[in-house]
Order: C-alpha cells, then sequence, then structure tokens
C-alpha cells in the first residue's frame, strides 16, 4: 500500500470527522437525504448522450480516487437511465471487488481481452443489484499484461479494437479504470476513449506529477488518438476542515477553469467502506455526503456537453 493511502486512511480514522461530514451525518439529516435520494432514483431520468462517452479515469497517482470515482459515477448514471460499462484495467481490481464481481482462478477478465482477443461483449457481466450496469474485470493475470503487450502487434491500440468490435451504440457510458501508472495499460485506454477524466486529491502533493501526465494525454493526442480530450477533472477527497484543501481547489481550477466539475467530493468514511462490501456508496449508504457528492457530480457529468470548457 502507498504511503500516502495509509496516511488518508489514518486521517479518516483517528481524526474527528470533517465539517461537512458533521454537518450532513445527524440521523434526521441522513434519513431526510435517503428517502430524497431513493426517490430521486424513481423520479430522475438524466440525458442520455446522442453517442456513447468512453471516459479513461486517469492519474499515475495512486490514492486519489480514480476507482472510488468510476464506480461512483458509473452506478450513478446508471441510477438515472442510462446503460454504462465499466472497464477494469488495473490489476488490483478494486473496481470489479467494488461492484460485487466474483472472480475465481480461471474467471475471464479484461486481460483475456487484451491479450488473447476475445471479446468485449463475452466479458462484460452485469453487476449485482444496479440495472443498467455491467462489468469487464480485472484479475491478477492483468499484472503481466505490461510485459505481454509489449510484443503484440498494435499493443497500444488492443482495447480501441476490442471496443470497435463490440456494439458500443447500446451503451451511454463507458468508464475504464486506469492503473496508478503511465504504462501500457493506461495508453491503450487513452487510445480507446475520447474523454480523459482526472481525479484530483484535495492534497499538498496533488499537482506533482500532474504535468507528467498532460504531457502523456498529449503525446498519445498527436501520435495515436487525436480526438482525444481531457474533458473532466473532479476534485476528490475535500476536507473541510483545512485551508490546504481550499487552496489545492483554487489552484485547480485556476488552472483547468471549466473543466473543473463544480461538485467536489468530500472525504466521507461511508465511502471508503463501501468496496468491502462489494458495492459503491450509492448502495452501500445513499444518504451518505460521499454519495450525495457523487451524485451530484455524475448529474454534472450528464447534463455538460463533451468538451465541457467550451459550452
Ligand atoms: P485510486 O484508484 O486512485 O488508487 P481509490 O479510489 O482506490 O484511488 O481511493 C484510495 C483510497 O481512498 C481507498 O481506500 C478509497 O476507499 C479511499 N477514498 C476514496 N475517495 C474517498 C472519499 N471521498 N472519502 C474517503 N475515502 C475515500
Ligand atoms: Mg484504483
Amino acid at each position: 500500500m502507498p504511503a500516502d493511502v495509509s496516511r488518508e486512511t489514518d486521517v479518516d480514522l483517528m481524526a474527528p470527522k470533517a465539517d461537512i461530514d458533521v454537518e450532513f451525518d445527524t440521523p434526521i439529516a441522513r434519513a431526510a437525504r435517503a428517502a430524497m435520494s431513493v426517490r430521486g432514483v424513481h423520479e430522475e431520468v438524466w440525458p442520455r448522450p446522442a453517442e456513447c462517452r468512453i471516459m479513461s479515469v486517469a492519474n499515475q497517482k495512486g490514492g486519489v480516487g480514480k476507482t472510488t470515482t468510476t464506480v461512483n459515477l458509473a452506478a450513478s448514471l446508471a441510477m438515472h437511465g442510462n446503460r454504462v460499462l465499466v472497464v477494469d484495467l488495473d490489476p488490483q481490481g478494486n473496481a470489479s471487488t467494488a461492484l460485487g464481481m466474483e472472480r475465481g482462478a480461471d474467471s475471464r477478465s479484461i486481460y483475456h481481452c487484451l491479450v488473447e482477443d476475445e471479446e468485449i461483449r463475452d466479458l462484460a457481466r452485469p453487476v449485482p443489484d444496479i440495472d443498467n450496469l455491467w462489468c469487464v474485470p480485472a484479475t491478477i493475470d492483468l499484472a503481466g499484461a505490461e510485459i505481454e503487450l509489449v510484443s503484440l502487434v498494435a499493443r497500444e491500440s488492443r482495447l480501441k479494437r476490442a471496443f470497435s468490435a463490440y456494439d458500443v451504440s447500446d451503451l451511454d457510458y463507458i468508464f475504464i479504470d486506469c492503473p496508478p501508472s503511465l504504462g501500457l495499460l493506461t495508453v491503450n485506454a487513452m487510445v480507446a476513449c475520447e474523454e480523459v477524466l482526472i481525479p484530483i486529491q484535495c492534497e499538498y502533493y496533488a499537482l506533482e506529477g500532474l504535468g507528467q501526465l498532460l504531457r502523456n494525454v498529449e503525446l498519445v493526442k498527436s501520435h495515436l488518438n487525436p480526438g482525444m480530450e481531457i474533458s473532466t477533472i473532479l476534485l476528490t477527497m475535500y476536507d473541510g476542515r483545512t485551508r490546504l484543501a481550499s487552496q489545492v481547489a483554487d489552484e485547480v481550477r485556476g488552472h483547468f477553469g471549466d473543466l473543473v466539475l463544480k461538485t467536489l467530493v468530500p472525504r466521507s468514511v461511508r465511502v471508503s467502506e463501501a468496496p468491502s462490501y462489494g458495492q459503491s456508496v450509492m448502495t452501500y449508504d445513499p444518504g451518505s455526503s460521499g454519495a450525495v457528492a457523487y451524485m451530484e457530480a455524475a448529474r454534472e457529468l450528464a447534463y455538460r456537453a463533451k468538451t465541457g470548457a467550451n459550452n
């Protein structure tokens, strides 16, 4: 486990809860929000994009909220009438776990698509308890894929080819949960997508390494996938107690402008508990501050056009 992840966990467990959680976490407020969000699930249908939006959730830093963002945005959109596929491209398989994908030694996964040409349609599985949501899981085989891909033909575009062979017109969103590196798996995601969503954790080192990510995006854009854009930035694990968090948020907004979603995702214990129950926080505790924030972020995504900055 990377050092910063254990530090975050320590913060979650040891420190008094963030203002935003305290404020939201009275029993009556929670019951009210749960009732509202449950009602919302049945009443509100968000717009569906004209064409399937394929989004890579990328940041080469670990522990910034890529997987949490992928899983909860996907679940929120599916709960509001969109058809969504999550592709787990991280050998650690955290998105698969959070979406309740059972895996055994001989399970088929995205590895078999990338390395053995199996088809997405044969690998996608419905997510338990959430209609309109599917997942192509990752298994530990994927850890070897970075090396195995090197010797394959068109190694950067294996995922793109798999999407081309699959009828994506049936889907509204595909989210690709990237590993914490800029290797061949992440390059495959960037070649296969039209949009990159970057979660940024509101912490001291948040912007470190971002330059490298942006340079990689430019490289892929100029050589392999000219149509791809960074369309969305989401600020995650915002801790309302610290000035630092708001400084980081201001700095990110100063740099990326309208690409940054208005919704800030607060640090919320419920968000970090949900995966161990094989659930998104949207089903685990829909009234929690984290679930409400991810629902809002997903709504923003659904209502804004592809090139957020220009619209
Ligand atoms: P990444 O995929 O970028 O490595 P994760 O989504 O796995 O990051 O998040 C890293 C850790 O932080 C996980 O343990 C996750 O449960 C926790 N976490 C993510 N977002 C939040 C949040 N808003 N509040 C509290 N914990 C969070
Ligand atoms: Mg992850």
